[in-house]
């Protein structure tokens, strides 16, 4: 069982709402710092950690920050997410850059930054190499398992996934790396998403852990550390069991006594690219009941859409809804949550058993709808497809009071990509069109 909570009162959003009308994303900063303390504790029976905080999770600069500042990294795979984590003030070899298909401009820049570049093909050491002249001292890898390893339904099998080496591939990699110049070696891999199974974990890392025994015995190079990714799960359905990070921390580090330590690796470092159960649990999305609609089916319509939370949509995803002021009313409704866009997707609940919601168009101001578990690939995912516009997000700081993190979008952000003067300059032929 996992416990759904929400940090503010129903009275306490009246009052939000008012300065910042919903809907809106909040972020409780505390429960966020509580998190990753306890995952460094947990991680700390390590010679050496790191985790990389994947900045697609949360790319928002002030939240990157709070985590700067508890001792985590940034793991990066765009040009804008490089600019994200320098903003933040994370920097060398703080930042990993797991990219794919990497265009030529985010290598120069990732290498200007000091981060460590995860290859993730045998092809772009050659291009790295003509990309920056050099291949840089430290160099990292990403594995691909591929039938060795099973998937999981997000991510898929990793023999159809696009990322990473071959095992054949990254031994051949890591000696051709060798020869060009590279002194420093670490060995990455990614082949799950929101996987709650510890032993799924466990077991990715004994298989990098094998891996790194045998590039050695094979070219003699020595990876300083293993990149275990992401991938670990959060408890969306409050019937799921959240990963405790002292039984993860404690289930690779009983394979690290196992591998490493008599192969003589020891010590070698562990780095982590979580991103959903770092921030996930600790973000909202808060919505208000803007419409009732009795068809077929009884619906409630948002002021927020697929366009600000698409998880639901686009993976079928379970995000517990809670409403504030009546926690612990009876659910005697049964509806479908729906957002406004022309999409038949756009639904952040189908079925779903809940109190009876109040909405704006009946009663003026209308309950206020919270979804849960926002705080990692919630408005990082969001669009502007229908012509809607992206809400913004407010940050719970530990001594109570709220912080507007980022705006929310405007006609004039959405608009800003066209060029008016070239637009108005523009005469369309109409009737006199003939064709060439
Ligand atoms: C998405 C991603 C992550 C983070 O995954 P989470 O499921 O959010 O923990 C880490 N590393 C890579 C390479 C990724 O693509």
């Amino acid at each position: 069982m996992s416990v759904k909570t929400f940090p503010l009162t129903k009275a306490r959003l009246e009052e939000l709402a008012d300065q910042y009308p919903t809907p809106f994303y909040i972020y409780d900063e505390e429960a966020i710092r509580q998190n990753v303390m306890a995952m460094r504790r947990a991680f700390s029976i390590f010679p050496s950690y790191k985790e990389h905080f994947a900045v697609k999770a949360l790319p928002n600069p002030f939240i990157l920050k709070i985590l700067a500042g508890l001792g985590l990294g940034a793991d990066c795979s765009s040009y804008a997410e490089l600019l994200l984590a320098k903003m933040a003030g994370i920097t060398g070899e703080d930042i990993m850059f797991s990219s794919n298909e990497t265009p030529e401009r985010e290598y120069r820049l990732a290498d200007e930054l000091g981060a460590v570049i995860n290859l993730d093909d045998f092809t772009h050491i050659e291009f790295l190499e003509r990309c920056l002249g050099r291949i840089p001292a430290l160099i990292s890898c990403r594995y691909n398992p591929g039938p060795l390893k099973e998937g999981n339904a997000i991510i898929g099998k990793p023999e159809e996934a696009k990322y990473g080496f071959t095992g054949e591939q990254i031994i051949r990699g890591f000696a051709l790396l060798r020869d060009k110049g590279a002194r420093r070696f670490a060995l990455h891999t990614m082949v799950a998403s929101n996987e709650l199974s510890l032993d799924y974990h466990v077991q990715t890392a004994r298989m990098l852990f094998e891996l790194a025994v045998e590039i050695r015995e094979k070219t003699g190079v020595r990876v300083e550390w293993v990149n275990l990714g992401g991938g670990v799960g959060i408890p969306y359905r409050p019937d799921q069991e959240a990963l405790s990070w002292d039984a993860l921390a404690a289930g690779i580090r009983a394979a690290y006594d196992d591998i490493i330590v008599p192969a003589g690796l020891d010590p070698l470092g562990i780095h982590t690219e979580y991103g959903r159960p770092i921030t996930g649990p600790y973000g909202w999305l808060v919505a208000r009941a803007l419409h009732r609609k009795r068809i077929y089916r009884e619906y409630i319509g948002l002021d927020a859409s697929m366009a600000d939370l698409m998880r639901p949509a686009l993976y079928g995803a379970y995000h517990h809804i809670s409403i504030p002021g009546k926690e612990d009313a009876p659910l005697t409704e049964m509806y479908d949550v729906v957002g406004s866009l022309c999409e038949n997707n756009d639904k952040f609940a189908v079925q779903r058993r809940l109190p009876w919601i109040e909405t704006a168009a009946e009663t003026g101001r209308g309950d206020f709808v919270v979804i849960h578990d926002a705080g990692a690939h919630g408005r990082a995912m969001g669009f502007n497809y229908n012509g809607k516009l992206r809400c913004g997000e407010l940050l719970l700081r530990p001594d109570g009071s709220v912080i507007r993190i980022r705006r929310s979008e405007t006609e004039d952000d959405y608009f800003a990509t066209l060029d008016a003067r070239a637009l108005q300059e523009f005469h369309s032929e109409g009737d006199e069109y003939v064709a060439p």
